[in-house]
């Protein structure tokens, strides 16, 4: 919807394709699973929502909505949730006011499946078309129709990344997906073993300890897992445990990890993230998933031998949404109504090479190229300006995300519920609370491209945002 947007402001006709029966992408929270296949094997899994019932959100509302629709709490709105870090369903009906204030649903066709996204044949660079074939879900009606552009904006929370475990097809009891986990009903009682141990494999752990019997974390490295955060967890509940990771599931329900101790389990979930998967694209290889990994695409958004008339919203992970994607589908809409132009194929393909061996230099793994915020936050605040003219963040948002990480990190529970801000945060809050629509902000406000020292700060600390 961001890119919806940005594409109609800059004049052009736009078709938003969306298989679900309203927009919110995983804000629409969908109470089914994937029934009978809660490892979600299947591509594409058949229910794309992963968000389950409890959650609330890890990034403050101050610092995440549009650059001139903010997130701004809607105090005695029945329905809504002002606080900070709201539950799912507050950023649901934000984006439905959205929506609203922008006109935007009358270019939506809701229960509409993409199937296949191909180039039409003949084409060159300047001619270049492509072929869309759909289906409506409601009464199987499948069409193809011939677009001038298409923008891929399908999100990469949907299908799950499962690791290898021995063992695994021996297991004769339950093992799922978080994918699959909405509510900790049918966990009565249980002994769970959570592989992964990132926000959501935290999240859903103490979920559960409510009703489970007994919930086991696991993580690859307990030292680097073991914060303050999970101390504390750790503390507060006898039921939750930390353990490394697992060594080999047995059909008889034992799960032994990798020190030697077993448990008996009912269930085993895995936490593990969720990858990239574009299943209706047919690009002859031009664009790829590997190791999650897409590729090649400049700057994330363009795969240069199909730029400008394909492009990506949405594949950097740890970053600020929907700001960051409505810079990205700003600076798309530009570059197709030849208000900005892109560098030529070859440079874009040396950016994206450059790219590549600067993160492998860095020891960065590749499943972690799409990572922008944990990895270079300042490219996160400076792409919009960089591209599009896009007002950059205010000091003191970019503040309050560094304190909300530091908090998340020290008490897992209670973070979203604190209300020690600074000074700077306070007045940046007042202005902000005051204003629909803020200020370009300010250059003494801005983060600066020479802050050096804060750096640092975010590199680490925006390292710890979002799971994925
Ligand atoms: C459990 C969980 C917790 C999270 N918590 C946070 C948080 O606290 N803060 C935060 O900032 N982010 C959080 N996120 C991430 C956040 O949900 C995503 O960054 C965001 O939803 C991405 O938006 P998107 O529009 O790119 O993708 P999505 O929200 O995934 O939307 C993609 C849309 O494309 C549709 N689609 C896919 N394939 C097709 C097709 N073939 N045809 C038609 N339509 C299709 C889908 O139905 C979906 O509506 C969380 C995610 C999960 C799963």
């Amino acid at each position: 919807m961001a890119a919806a947007r940005e594409l109609r402001r800059e004049g052009h006709a736009v078709t938003v394709m969306e298989q679900s029966a309203d927009v919110g992408g995983q804000w629409l929270y969908d109470p089914r699973t994937d029934g009978d296949d809660p490892l979600g094997a299947a591509v594409p899994v058949r229910v794309p929502g992963s968000m389950y019932a409890c959650l609330r959100l890890i990034s403050p509302r101050e610092a995440m909505g549009f650059s001139d629709f903010q997130f701004l709490p809607r105090h005695g709105v029945a329905g809504r949730d002002p606080r900070r870090y709201p539950v799912h369903r507050e950023m649901y009906s934000y984006l439905g006011d959205f929506c609203d204030a922008f006109g935007l649903m009358d270019a939506v066709r809701l229960n509409t499946r993409v199937l296949r996204v191909a180039e039409t044949m003949p084409s060159s660079p300047s001619t270049r078309q492509w072929a869309v074939r759909s289906v409506h879900l409601g009464d199987g009606n499948e069409k193809e129709e011939v677009f001038d552009a298409v923008v891929v904006a399908t999100g990469h929370y949907s299908q799950p990344k499962l690791p290898r475990i021995k063992g695994m097809e021996e297991w004769l009891r339950r093992q799922m997906h978080s994918h699959w986990y909405r509510t900790p009903d049918s966990f009565g009682g249980e002994v769970v073993v959570m592989v992964g141990c990132g926000d959501s494999g935290k999240d859903i752990a103490l979920d559960l300890r409510r009703v489970a019997k007994e919930v086991h974390l696991t993580a690859k490295s307990t030292e680097e897992a073991m914060t303050p955060a999970m101390s504390k967890m750790l503390a507060n509940h006898a039921n939750l445990h930390l353990h490394p990771q697992i060594d080999q599931l047995h059909a008889d329900g034992r799960v032994v990890f990798a020190d030697g101790s077993s448990v008996v389990a009912d269930t085993v979930m895995y936490c593990t993230g969720y990858t990239y998967s574009f299943p209706f694209l047919d690009t002859g290889g031009a664009v790829t998933v590997d190791d999650n990994r897409v590729g090649p695409l400049f700057e994330h958004v363009f795969p240069p031998s199909l730029a400008p008339s394909l492009s990506f919203v949405g594949v950097p992970r740890k970053v600020l949404i929907p700001w960051f994607f409505e810079a990205q589908g700003k600076w798309v809409a530009q570059v197709l109504s030849g208000r900005r132009a892109l560098p030529p194929v070859e440079e874009m393909l040396r950016s994206v090479e450059e790219h590549y061996r600067a993160r492998e230099a860095a020891g960065v793994p590749k499943k972690y190229t799409h990572d922008i915020g944990g990895v270079e936050p300042l490219k996160m605040y400076e792409f919009g300006e960089k591209y599009c003219d896009f007002p950059r963040i205010e000091n003191w948002q970019r503040e309050l995300i560094l304190s909300g990480i530091a908090g998340m990190n020290e008490d897992m529970e209670n973070f979203r519920d604190r209300t020690d801000d600074s000074d700077n945060v306070r007045k940046g809050l007042q202005r902000w609370l005051g204003l629909a629509a803020p200020p370009q902000a300010q250059d003494d406000q801005n983060v600066s491209g020479k802050d050096t020292a804060a750096i640092e700060v975010d590199v680490q600390a925006m390292a710890k945002l979002l799971v994925n």
